[in-house]
C-alpha cells in the first residue's frame, strides 16, 4: 500500500515524528533475539495453527463512487495499524524494522508472527513474549510501562483535577520532568491521524449516500478534536448503503491496567440484501419468539422493545486492534454510554469470516466428533443461522428481577454466574426458536436438524480450550444435560458422537426453561448449582479434546481486496 504524503496539519505532525524519532534513539532496537525456551520451529508451529484464509466479497458490480471510498477506506485502515502498533507498544515500528532487516534464519517467521500478533508477545498465549523483549507492560503502550495501577490511584487522590483526562478513553498518559501527564490521541497520533483524516474525506467526498459521508466527515473531525460522540451517532445512522466502515478507537481491552483506553481498530464491509431480508424475518418474529419461549407465561416479557440493530456483512479489510491475534466474528458498538441511552447500539455479524472459520475449524471438528459421513453433512447456513438466533436471544427472556421489592437487572440478582448462564441462555433459546419459527414455514425440519448437528460439534468447539470462560463453560453445561438425558450417545467401537434428534430437541427445551426461570426468579442458588453440576467438561467430551489438537486455533485472514483495488482510487 502507498500512502500519499500529508498535506495537512503537517507542522503538526513534524513535531511527533521528530517525537518519535527521540524516542526510538533513546531505546535504540538491539538486534532482535528469540525469548527464552521459544526455538525457531515453536513459531512455525504458532503460525501454522492459525489457518491462512481468504476473506473477499463480491465488488463486480460495485459503483465508481464505492471503489473510491472502500479504496480510501482500506488505505486509513492501515492508518489504524500503524497507530495501533504504537499503542501496543512504542517500540514496536523498530523492532518490525530490525526483523525485517535480520537475516536470521527465523527472521521471517517472527516477522510474520509479529504481524499477526501486533508485537512482540503472543495474544494466543496469555501474552507471553516470542521474541527477547521481557514481559508485556499491563498498560501496554498507554501509560509509562512502569507506571501502576496503585501508583496510578494514589496520584489521582492527590490531583482530583487530573481525574477526567487522565481516565478518559482518548488519551495517553505520559511522564515528563517527573511529573505525570495526558496527551490526548489527536496529539500524540497527530501526524497518522491527518493521513486517515484526510483519507476519510476524499471519501466523504466521492459518496453518493448522504449518512455514509456524514460519517466519514464527522469521523474524520474527531481524529482532530477527540470528540467521537457525534460521529458514534452518524455511525447508528448509517443507511441506504452497502458500505459498512467502522474506524476509530474503540476497545479497551489491550489496556490491561486500566480498561480505559480505546484501542484503533477499523472494519470495512459490504451488507447484501439478500442476507438483510433473512435477517429481518427472523427479527420481525422477535415478540412471536417471547410468547413461545419455555418459561410461566407471567415471566414472559412481552413489554420490552423488541428492536434488534444487527446487521450481517461481509468484511473485505480489518485492520488494527481487530486485525491482532483472534479474528472477531461481531461486535457491538459504540462503547459510548451516551450514545447508546441516545441511540442504542448496533450488532453487526461478519458473515463470511465466520464462514471461514467454520470451513477451516468447525468442519474438521464435525468430522473427528461426528464421524466422516456425519461430519460431512454439517452446513454452513443452519449453524450460521443458530448463530444470529444467539446474537437474537440475548434480546429475550427476562431482564430484570424484583429483589426486596426493588428491579434489579438479572445480572446483579446472579452475579458471577450471570455470564455463563446468559451465554447457555442464548444458546438453548437460540435453536429452541428455530424450531418456533419451523413450525412458522420459515425453515424446514431437515434445516433444523442440521443446525442441532452443527451446535453438537460447535460444542467441542467451545470447550476446546477449557470451561473457565462463559462460553467454553455454557458448551459444557449444554453437552453434560443433554448427555444425562440420553440425547447425546457415544458410539464406543468408532469413538465418536451422535445425537438422538427429538430427545436433543426435548433437552434443549428444557434447558432453556430452567435457565429462564432462574433468571426471571433471580434465583442464584439454582445457578450456583445449575453451574456445579454441569459447568465442567465431562470426561467422555474430555477424552475427544486431543484428537482435536491438529485443528486449527484461529484464522490469519488474507484480504484479496487489496489486490483488485489498484486501479479503484482514481476517479475523484
Ligand atoms: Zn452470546
Amino acid at each position: 500500500m502507498h500512502f500519499r504524503p500529508p498535506t495537512r496539519r503537517l507542522a503538526a505532525g513534524m513535531t511527533v515524528i521528530l517525537m518519535t524519532l527521540a524516542c526510538e534513539n533513546r531505546s535504540s532496537t538491539p538486534a532482535p533475539a528469540l525469548a527464552d525456551g521459544v526455538a525457531a520451529e515453536d513459531l512455525a508451529a504458532r503460525l501454522d495453527r492459525l489457518a491462512p484464509a481468504e476473506i473477499d466479497a463480491p465488488t463486480a458490480d460495485l459503483e465508481a463512487w464505492e471503489k473510491i471510498v472502500l479504496e480510501r477506506l482500506v488505505r486509513a485502515s492501515d492508518v489504524m495499524n500503524e497507530i495501533f502498533l504504537l499503542q501496543v507498544w512504542d517500540g514496536n515500528p523498530g523492532l518490525r524494522e530490525a526483523l525485517r532487516a535480520s537475516d536470521e534464519p527465523w527472521a521471517e517467521t517472527a516477522a510474520a508472527y509479529f504481524d499477526v500478533m501486533a508485537g512482540p508477545w503472543d495474544r494466543i498465549e496469555d501474552n507471553e513474549p516470542f521474541l527477547d523483549v521481557g514481559p508485556k507492560p499491563p498498560g501496554a503502550g498507554y501509560y509509562p510501562a512502569d507506571l501502576t495501577s496503585a501508583d496510578l490511584d494514589a496520584w489521582l487522590e492527590q490531583h482530583p483535577e487530573d481525574r477526567e483526562a487522565f481516565t478518559g478513553y482518548f488519551s495517553v498518559l505520559r511522564r515528563e520532568h517527573g511529573t505525570l501527564i495526558s496527551v490526548p490521541y489527536s496529539a500524540e497520533y497527530a501526524e497518522p491521524l491527518a493521513r486517515a483524516a484526510t483519507l476519510l474525506r476524499e471519501a466523504a467526498e466521492a459518496s453518493e449516500n448522504a449518512s455514509l459521508a456524514r460519517y466519514l466527515e464527522s469521523r474524520a473531525a474527531a481524529f482532530e478534536s477527540d470528540d467521537y460522540f457525534a460521529s458514534d451517532v452518524a455511525w447508528m445512522d448509517i443507511e441506504g448503503t452497502r458500505i459498512e466502515p467502522t474506524i476509530g478507537p474503540y476497545e479497551v481491552y489491550e489496556d490491561a491496567l486500566r480498561g480505559a483506553k480505546a484501542a484503533f481498530e477499523s472494519f470495512v464491509a459490504l451488507a447484501d440484501s439478500a442476507a438483510a431480508a433473512e435477517l429481518d424475518g427472523l427479527k420481525s418474529r422477535m415478540r412471536l419468539l417471547e410468547e413461545r419461549l419455555p418459561i410461566e407465561d407471567r415471566y414472559k416479557n412481552l413489554d420490552r422493545g423488541f428492536e434488534s440493530p444487527i446487521r450481517v456483512v461481509d468484511v473485505v479489510y480489518t485492520a488494527g486492534d481487530t486485525r491482532a491475534g483472534v479474528q472477531t466474528i461481531a461486535f457491538n458498538l459504540p462503547n459510548d454510554e451516551r450514545v447508546r441511552d441516545e441511540k442504542g447500539s448496533k450488532k453487526v455479524m461478519l458473515r463470511n469470516v465466520s464462514r471461514a472459520k467454520f470451513d477451516r475449524i468447525l468442519t474438521p471438528i464435525a468430522r473427528t466428533v461426528l464421524g466422516e459421513t456425519a461430519g460431512a453433512e454439517v452446513r454452513f447456513e443452519p449453524w450460521f443461522t443458530a448463530v444470529l438466533l444467539h446474537e437474537l436471544a440475548h434480546g429475550l427472556g427476562p431482564g430484570f428481577v424484583s429483589v426486596d421489592g426493588a428491579e434489579v437487572p438479572v445480572s446483579r440478582a446472579l452475579r458471577e454466574h450471570n455470564s455463563s448462564l446468559e451465554e447457555a441462555k442464548a444458546d438453548v433459546v437460540g435453536l429452541h426458536s428455530l424450531g418456533v419459527l419451523a413450525e412458522e414455514g420459515l425453515f424446514d425440519d431437515a434445516f433444523v436438524r442440521a443446525a442441532y448437528t452443527a451446535h453438537l460439534a460447535d460444542l467441542f468447539r467451545s470447550v476446546r480450550f477449557g470451561a473457565e470462560e462463559a462460553h467454553g463453560q455454557a458448551a459444557a453445561m449444554q453437552f453434560g444435560w443433554a448427555w444425562e438425558r440420553g440425547a447425546i450417545r457415544l458410539d464406543e467401537e468408532r469413538g465418536v458422537f451422535a445425537a438422538d434428534p427429538d430427545a436433543y430437541v426435548r433437552a434443549n427445551r428444557e434447558l432453556a426453561g430452567e435457565i429462564l426461570r432462574i433468571q426471571a426468579e433471580g434465583d442464584y442458588a439454582a445457578a450456583g448449582a445449575l453451574r456445579e453440576s454441569y459447568g465442567v467438561v465431562r470426561p467422555e467430551m474430555a477424552a475427544l479434546l486431543p484428537a482435536l489438537e491438529d485443528v486449527p486455533v484461529d484464522i490469519r485472514p488474507v484480504y484479496t481486496i487489496v489486490d483488485r483495488m489498484a486501479g479503484w482510487g482514481q476517479g475523484r
